[in-house]
């Protein structure tokens, strides 16, 4: 499918007019998730972005060849959108319900609540049902997510719940954890479709109830990112940029009896080096609290090492 027209197009669904934020069925024909694109052109910020690794890796190619304009079949499609879906209010009531039939517990409350405040703030819609994604069976919930992560380059992630496996999935966790996003998805299907739940209840694995007592992390659980462009990526910058010149300065060579090393090592960028259009890194995160510097001398350990998230966005 390579001409998007009027009459031959993927469904879409505007969930965010004021971020220019979709969701678009992946391809015409199969099971499959539907995904987000953003086309956002107006404001500080422009943002043309599909969610999908291929789209944008093929992006790269059109773009390397010349070809400035060339748009995914998911980015086109939004062209012929006709619907607007809204996002429910969701309650602390039906929070305390969920405390009540044992979903999580009650110290979860304030954390979920935050998570509603800051998309408010964001004016992005907390959660959303996609109605474009096959099987039926299965539920489909668009979930906004403050930081830039490996696992979207967008601001949402989609859950879904497969009704008949009682199975949830987050494309950030591996399927038996459980993630923020994962219980704003419960908390939305909780709230608006509690019959699914008679029945059922949350009954995801003992071992999974105690993962989520540990303490679940929206950023940490996919470095480092599994997706092998992105690593060649990231492995080829720091090839190019961070070499040590064979000749050290002088004013960068300390004596060996000046034995203050950082505590910290966090990198010096602060911009994405992908994008023309300033885009910010994510704030540092720390990857290791035992991290070692190697000097002629001998190995320093047991600093931390922190790292902002790399943005991936070709604009
Ligand atoms: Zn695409
Ligand atoms: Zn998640
Ligand atoms: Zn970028």
């Amino acid at each position: 499918m390579t001409d998007i027209t009027s009459s031959s197009h993927l469904d879409s669904e505007c969930i965010d007019p004021q971020n220019g934020v979709y969701i678009v069925r992946k391809s015409i024909h199969g099971a499959s998730t539907p995904l987000h694109v953003q086309i956002k052109i107006w404001g500080e910020q422009h943002r043309v972005s599909c969610e999908l690794n291929e789209c944008q890796t093929n992006k790269v190619l059109a773009w390397r060849s010349g070809l400035l304009s060339c748009q995914c079949v998911h980015l086109q499609s939004v062209s012929y959108c006709k619907t607007f879906l809204t996002s429910p209010s969701l309650t602390e009531e039906s929070l305390k319900e969920m405390v009540k039939s044992k979903w999580f517990g009650q110290d979860k409350i304030k954390q979920y609540v935050d998570r509603q405040k800051l998309a408010q703030e964001e004016n992005a819609p907390l959660s959303v049902e996609s109605k474009i994604g096959i099987p039926p069976s299965k539920r489909f919930i668009s979930v906004y997510k403050p930081n830039i992560s490996y696992y979207s380059i967008l601001d949402r992630v989609m859950v879904s719940y497969d009704t008949k496996k009682n199975l949830w999935h987050c494309p950030c966790a591996k399927t038996l954890r459980s993630c923020t996003h994962k219980y704003i998805a419960k908390w939305h299907l909780f709230q608006v479709n509690p019959e699914l739940f008679r029945k059922v209840q949350s009954t995801e694995s003992a071992e999974e109830f105690q993962a989520t007592a540990m303490e679940e992390s929206d950023e940490s659980e996919t470095y480092p990112t599994k997706d092998v462009s992105k690593v060649k990526s990231m492995v080829e910058y720091i090839l190019m940029n961070k070499k040590l010149p064979s000749t050290i300065p002088n004013h960068l060579r300390l004596s060996s009896v000046y034995k203050e090393f950082p505590q910290h090592l966090i990198p010096d960028e602060t911009m994405c080096y992908h994008c023309s259009d300033c885009t910010f890194l994510s704030d540092p995160v720390c990857i290791t609290r035992e991290a070692k510097i190697l000097t002629t001398t001998g190995i320093v350990q047991g600093g931390s090492l922190l790292q902002h998230l790399f943005y991936f966005n070709y604009e």
